[in-house]
């Protein structure tokens, strides 16, 4: 910068001295000087120059000093009002050269405290090996350099610990070799962050803990759900033997093999075969439910024909229907066969229909059968009661009977929840898809080709 003004200063002057070499006596002709008189006008020719000269050296020059002025004017408050802290420091000493109002500010040192001062002295001692490596580095850096210094800690005069990122280069400042550095207070911004870089570790430990709660409590419940279905079976096994005898010894006695009964111990003996079918129909229900749950119950899969199936459920559902006074109806059945378990898909459609018989006081009870896709659905709809929202997914589960004291119908509360996982067996679902007052949909959905792996798993 220096030098171009420089350099400009005398290429003018070369400038003006050439013209008034070359042409001053021209000048002197035009005015109408006589050549005889020219050498006497010399003393006022370099007069002339020496004044025009010094006229032209006085304004380059007076203009060169205010346009330094004004930079150096513009850097001064770049430097004093800047926000962000900042200082000079010398590179041998290390010592602070000057410092601007923000450091001041941040820092709560004086200027003629940070005049005493170094820059290892702002430093929390165990940082300041690192700044001396840093140092060293910077001492080897070309001049003009940026160096980005990254993440340090400052002590400001009160003890608290400042995170700051900083900026630097090499300069000289009044003739010492030194560091011209920008400070950046990120505090704030990292304080924030290893906040929340605690706070991730804490939810990670917490929810590596509440897994570890989670399945442990899993391996409870299934170790719980084990001896249930463990001791369900036992049980049931144990009750079919004396109930068979039961079973057995009243048909001996309806039969007369024991003699004549009287018309009151005919009906007597008549209440205690029905109870003990009836138990017989809960043994197996629970039988069966603990075999599902406890994994052992098979899955055959065959090749069913769909006219085969509805027509068991036919047989099983049209007697009851009939005997309750409802229309008992099957729509149109696909001619097409499908790769599932026909004893369990049978059974579905029976606890179903069954169910929809049983709550149904009249109208009709039918099956719809269709495809969508992959998908094989068939729907069981009733004009029964309806069941009430917030019971829909509750009646799947073992043992629920909703309102059972309203109910006329006996039951277990084990076949919908028996239908269900047998529908899961099957690789399907089993839902309630429509429920209101004018009555219920009950829809099985199974794949028409079932994954195996899907199919065997409950
Ligand atoms: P339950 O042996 O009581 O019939 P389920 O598991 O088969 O047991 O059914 C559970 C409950 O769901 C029944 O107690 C009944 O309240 C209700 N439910 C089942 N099917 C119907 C239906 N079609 N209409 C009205 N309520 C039904």
């Amino acid at each position: 910068m220096r030098k171009r003004h420089a350099a400009r200063i005398a290429v003018i002057y070369a400038a003006i001295a050439m013209v008034w070499i070359l042409f001053s006596d021209g000048v002197l002709f035009w005015f109408g000087v006589r050549p005889e008189l020219v050498p006497s006008y010399s003393l006022f020719k370099g007069l002339g120059f020496v004044g025009v000269t010094s006229i032209a050296l006085y304004t380059l020059v007076n203009r060169f000093a205010y346009e330094v002025a004004q930079r150096e004017q513009m850097y001064r408050e770049l430097f004093e009002q800047n926000p962000n802290p900042m200082w000079f420091y010398d590179l041998e000493t290390l010592a602070f050269l000057r410092v601007n109002d923000a450091a001041v500010r941040r820092y709560g040192y004086t200027r003629e405290e940070f005049a005493q001062m170094t820059i290892a002295d702002i430093r929390p001692s165990e940082d300041v090996d690192r700044l001396m490596e840093n140092i060293e580095l910077t001492r080897a850096g070309a001049p003009g350099t940026v160096d980005h210094a990254g993440l340090w800690r400052h002590r400001a005069k009160d003890g608290a610990l400042l995170w700051v990122d900083i900026t630097s280069h090499l300069t000289t400042y009044e003739g010492v070799s030194a560091e011209v550095v920008l400070v950046r207070d990120v505090t704030e911004a990292h304080e924030a962050r290893l906040a929340l870089l605690r706070y991730q570790q804490d939810l990670e430990r917490l929810v590596s803990e509440r897994t570890a709660q989670l399945e442990r409590l899993n391996s409870e419940l299934r170790a719980a759900t084990d001896a249930k279905s463990a001791f369900l079976a036992t049980m049931s096994h144990e009750l079919r033997t004396p109930l068979n005898s039961i079973m057995g010894f009243s048909a001996i006695l309806r039969d007369g093999m024991a003699g004549p009964l009287t018309e009151e111990q005919e009906r007597q003996v008549g209440f205690l075969r029905s109870a003990a079918e009836h138990l017989h129909a809960l043994i197996d229900d629970v039988l069966d439910l603990s075999r599902v749950e406890s994994g052992r119950e098979p899955v055959n899969l065959a090749e069913v024909s769909l006219d085969e199936v509805v027509g068991l459920v036919d047989a099983g559902i049209g007697a009851l229907a009939s005997a309750k006074g409802l229309s008992w109806r099957t729509g149109p059945v696909p001619a097409r066969t499908i790769l599932t378990d026909a004893r369990k898909l049978t059974q579905i459609l029976l606890n179903v229909a069954g169910n929809a018989v049983k709550y149904t006081a009249q109208g009709e009870v039918r099956l719809d059968i269709t495809t969508e896709g992959d998908t094989l659905l068939l729907h069981v709809r009733d004009t029964g009661p309806g069941i009430p929202l917030a019971e829909r997914q509750r009646i799947f589960e073992e043992f629920i009977r909703i309102e059972p004291e309203k109910a006329s119908a006996e039951g277990s509360g084990l076949g919908l929840a028996i239908a269900a996982r047998y529908a899961r067996l099957l690789g399907g679902t089993l839902e309630l898809t429509e429920s209101s007052s004018a009555g219920s949909v009950f829809t099985l959905s199974l794949p028409l080709a079932p994954h195996m792996d899907a199919a065997a798993g409950a």
